[in-house]
């Protein structure tokens, strides 16, 4: 997924940047020293380092932090999370701890540093982004923080000299009886609590976790890690703020700039980018007469575009270039795809769709276009991420996807005309929705569209748990559903053994 093939400029001409931009940089080029494992990302990087490592270090970090973001797509939990990510930080950005006997340390603290930075520039540009990046980012640092040595995670927040005020003795005793109360405390113990303005403590508010007073959060010492990620995330926040400010300087720089446009295209989770090789559905008949009813299996951005596609015999650009893209992911070939196409803009001549229409569903499969897209077979399907992102639909669009883009009227319309009635997936749908989180009202009506299936698979182990982690793309969607349906027909062929899941 993640390809090296950037510009390369001639490296002499490295020796003759313009003036303009050595300003933003200290002249005296320094190895930063790093006297704790974590890092509140503060100090910008000032040592050289090559362009190869400027690439591969944030390409492994990017590796890492989507992965992160594919975990809390999938509702992991904290614990689940950090088991899943353990393999994956020591292989592409390990972190020991002082006490541990490496000579790795300056190493791969200088890698977590740089990446850290490179993904900054790259991730800086648009408002969507650069809050990806500081969720994951938090995320990171929350999972490095909860890991390390409580020694050492001390002395790390000691250093930070963050301007947390100590609750006195007399406040203590005057407010015991809330301070215990959100704590826990008991009479007889002792315990510190600090005093911080409570936006800074969103979520310990949120739980109830700490006592509030005049626009005060009285922290109880035990939670100060949450302290110390909510002012990372904060001083992150502001930090993404500047460097976007400060971007179009960079655009100057051709070395930099198409390395991280790559990166920046190239934040995807690493499983919301849909395999071809991964994408045969056993059994299903996928021709083009056939698409109306397969149609019964697809999520409900692709029913809109096929249910637009039959009321209007036509698409606009965007709605045929995602429905194109998600035919041929679930096998439907060039040849079924123009037919399917043809048939489908009935109202229009041959002429007419030779001229206009062929050409695009061609390039979608790579049969012309630029060398590139013919190498890789033309596009990938769209996975929700990118519909969710990109290219919200306009005026007479039926691209994107419902649970976004529609409002909860004509969302709710929409799923009642496709046979989801029931009032509680109904409300769960406008709390996903109120809360953004559009693929979990993707998935909550497809466990409730296949109920039954899926307790069957349960019943019978035809799925383990891992198998029915949360969809993310249509065409995984389009997948298990199809194999749901058809239970019966995949539990006689025992080489599929449903292994596609
Ligand atoms: Fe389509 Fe994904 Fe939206 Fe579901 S969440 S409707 S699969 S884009």
């Amino acid at each position: 997924m993640l390809r090296a093939d950037f510009n390369r400029v001639d490296p002499k001409r490295r020796q003759v940047l313009d003036h303009r931009k050595r300003q933003f940089a200290d002249p005296t080029y320094k190895q930063a020293e790093y006297a704790h494992r974590l890092n509140f990302y503060e100090t910008p990087p000032t040592a050289d380092i090559t362009l190869e490592q400027f690439e591969q270090w944030a390409i492994d970090r990017l590796r890492v932090l989507a992965e992160l973001e594919a975990c809390s797509f999938r509702n992991k939990t904290q614990a689940e999370t950090a088991a899943h990510m353990k393999p994956l930080l020591e292989k592409y950005l390990p972190l020991d701890s002082n006490t541990a006997a490496s000579t790795q340390l300056p190493a791969q603290r200088q890698k977590d540093h740089y990446s850290h930075f490179i993904l900054r520039l790259a991730f800086a540009s648009t408002e969507d982004l650069r809050r990806r990046f500081s969720r994951v980012e938090t995320m990171l640092f929350r999972l490095r923080l909860d890991d390390g040595l409580t020694r050492e995670r001390n002395a790390f927040i000691q250093s930070l000299n963050l301007d947390w005020e100590a609750v006195t003795k007399e406040e203590q005793d005057k407010y015991f009886a809330e301070l215990s109360a959100t704590s826990g405390l008991r009479k007889g113990e002792e315990d510190t609590w600090y005093k911080v303005d409570w936006e800074r403590v969103p979520d310990l508010v949120e739980a109830r976790k700490v006592f509030l007073k005049a626009g005060k959060a009285y922290v109880p010492s035990k939670e100060l890690p949450s302290m110390v990620i909510a002012e990372f995330t904060k001083r992150l926040d502001r930090a993404l703020e500047l460097t976007a400010r400060a971007l179009p300087r960079l655009d100057e720089d051709d070395r930099l700039t198409p390395i991280l446009d790559h990166l920046s295209k190239n934040f995807v989770t690493p499983d919301a980018s849909y395999s071809s090789s991964t994408s045969s559905v056993p059994g299903a008949e996928i021709t083009a007469r056939n698409v109306d009813n397969l149609s019964q299996h697809f999520p409900l951005c692709m029913q809109h575009l096929h249910r637009s596609l039959r009321r209007d015999a036509h698409l606009k650009h965007f709605g045929r270039l995602q429905y194109t893209l998600f035919l041929k992911g679930i096998g439907l070939n060039l040849e079924e795809c123009l037919i399917f196409w043809r048939s489908s803009f009935h109202k229009i001549t041959d002429d007419t769709f030779n001229k206009e229409y062929r050409y695009n569903v061609r390039h979608a499969y790579g049969d012309v276009g630029g060398d590139s897209n013919r190498r890789g077979g033309g596009y990938s399907p769209f996975s929700c991420q990118k519909i969710l992102t990109e290219h919200p639909p306009g005026p007479g669009e039926a691209h994107g996807c419902p649970y976004r883009h529609f409002s909860l009227e004509n969302l709710t319309t929409l799923l009642q005309q496709t046979g989801v009635s029931d009032r509680s997936v109904l409300q769960g749908v406008k709390e996903d929705k109120d809360n953004q989180k559009f693929h979990m009202a993707c998935n909550r009506v497809f466990e409730y569209v296949h109920k039954n299936e899926l307790r069957k698979a349960k019943d019978e182990s035809i799925m383990s748990s891992q198998q029915l982690e949360t969809i993310v793309h249509p065409n995984e969607y389009f997948r298990r559903s199809f194999l749901l349906k058809n239970l019966g027909k995949v539990k006689e062929d025992q080489d599929v053994k449903m292994e596609g899941f």
